[in-house]
């Protein structure tokens, strides 16, 4: 069985189905380095509980779990996957200690928690190490540096995978396959042809291996798709960070504390946005509508001692005309928004001035392939994680849902594909 791509549901598939017998190859396009996907940036992961765990306080029972889910994304849990992933989130923290996984306590450390979500200790990376580790010693084979480029069904009833490793491309034959390659984000051509504009502005918050080239040519040859290739989660992220793989410490989290400018120096706002408030996932998309795709973020002292320390330093100026200097905007019109924000509860008054050149930053698409409830996209060919997101939400994201969707469904697509060669 070949399982494609190394992030947490790939690493899941491979383990659940090497543990029922399986001969599995795992390939992934990324070198061993870069291994992991978008986990090696996550931090904790959504499950539904009645009691407290030694983990996360609290109770999380799994019909507020749906409720939540339902509101946020609008749709109807019994016409999509997600009442078993709810159910099944119950076992994902017990599933993933079993290999190796470790979790933080609420009274330790320097994390937050909350009684809906459980924290890994050492973060995302250390997660995927322990999931490596465990695949290996159970006997999963990995190739990095491979990147699987087609995949052609056989006479038999397998498929034929197309792999290129450096400059070499070799062809495997496979009885079974768990396609886990990510969503399509970080391919440009992508988001040039579903995003629109300001498509080449946004930067990508996770890994650039995610491309998505591989779920395109399926879809070409006739795989069935769900949910909507223009809709995406996207944050507010330092446009002064990396393209790709700016993780969770670019995130602008001081929106809150001041005033978001376009580059015409004119006021940016979220129609109906709560003051105080983060919002975090309609800032994104609002960033990604202003000129050029930047925005930025102007914040006094006092706005600045409010927030969060930033992995960038805000640029800073002693006064409101030498920072519109620094930052190429037209002095008078700064001045001018800045007046009117000054109507408001809060005011930007008290030097030095600081600012966050803003763009939008893209966590994923919702959008994938179709599949049942045995993650099965066509014979013996089956799909994990975020490529089948939405079968099981289509619109917008709670915190932590990403883990667990892809630590469930790899888990199940794996046990699937290795009973399909029983
Ligand atoms: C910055 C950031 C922070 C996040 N924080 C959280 C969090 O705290 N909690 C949470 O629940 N979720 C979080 N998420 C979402 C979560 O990381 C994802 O939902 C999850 O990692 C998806 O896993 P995956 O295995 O489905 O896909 P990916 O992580 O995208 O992994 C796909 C893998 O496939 C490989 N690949 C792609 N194409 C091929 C190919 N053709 N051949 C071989 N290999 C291929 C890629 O290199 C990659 O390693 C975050 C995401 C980002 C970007």
């Amino acid at each position: 069985m070949v399982v494609i791509g190394g992030g947490i549901a790939g690493l899941c598939a491979a383990i659940a189905a090497r543990r029922l017998g399986a001969s599995v190859l795992l390939t992934e396009s990324a070198p061993m380095a870069l291994r992991g996907g978008n986990a090696r940036h996550a931090r904790n992961f959504r499950i539904a509980h009645d009691a407290p765990l030694w983990h996360t306080p609290g109770a999380y029972p799994a019909a507020e779990f749906s409720a939540e889910l339902a509101k946020i994304s609008g749709d109807r849990p019994e016409e999509t996957l997600a009442g078993a992933l709810i159910e099944e989130s119950a076992q994902v923290a017990s599933w993933l200690m079993g290999c190796g996984v470790r979790l933080q306590a609420p009274d330790r450390g320097v994390l937050p928690y909350s009684r809906r979500t459980a924290f890994l200790l050492g973060g995302g990376k250390a997660m995927i190490n322990a999931l490596y580790a465990t695949a290996a010693r159970i006997g999963v084979a990995i190739a990095y540096d491979s990147e699987v480029l087609a995949l052609t069904p056989t006479r038999d009833g397998g498929w034929e995978a197309e792999i290129a490793t450096g400059g070499a491309t070799r062809r495997l034959n496979a009885r079974a396959v768990v396609l886990a390659s990510g969503g399509p984000g970080a391919d440009p051509a992508w988001r040039r042809a579903h995003f629109g504009g300001n498509a080449d502005d946004i930067l990508i918050r996770g890994s650039s291996y995610s491309n998505g080239r591989l779920m395109q040519r399926l879809v070409e040859s006739g795989a069935q798709t769900v949910g909507d290739p223009s809709s995406c989660h996207m944050v507010a992220v330092d446009a002064r960070g990396p393209a790709v793989d700016g993780g969770i410490v670019t995130r602008i989290t001081a929106i809150p504390q001041g005033l978001v400018v376009d580059r015409h120096a004119g006021t940016v706002e979220i129609a109906g946005a709560a003051p105080g408030k983060s919002h975090y996932a309609q800032w994104g998309p609002r960033i990604a509508q202003c000129d050029g795709g930047l925005a930025f973020l102007i914040l006094d002292a006092d706005g600045v001692s409010r927030s969060l320390p930033t992995a960038l330093a805000p640029i800073a100026a002693p006064t409101l005309e030498t920072l519109a200097d620094a930052l190429a905007l037209d002095g008078a019109a700064l001045a001018s928004s800045v007046a009117a924000f000054n109507q408001g509860a809060r005011a930007i008054v008290r030097p030095p001035f600081s600012a966050f050149p803003m763009r939008a930053g893209l966590t994923f698409v919702h959008f994938g392939l179709a599949v049942d409830a045995d993650m099965r996209v066509a014979e013996n060919l089956f799909a994990a994680g975020m490529i089948a997101t939405p079968n099981f939400f289509t619109r917008f994201y709670l915190a932590g849902l990403g883990l667990t969707l892809s630590a469930v469904t790899g888990r199940r697509a794996g046990e699937a594909a290795a009973r399909a060669l029983a």
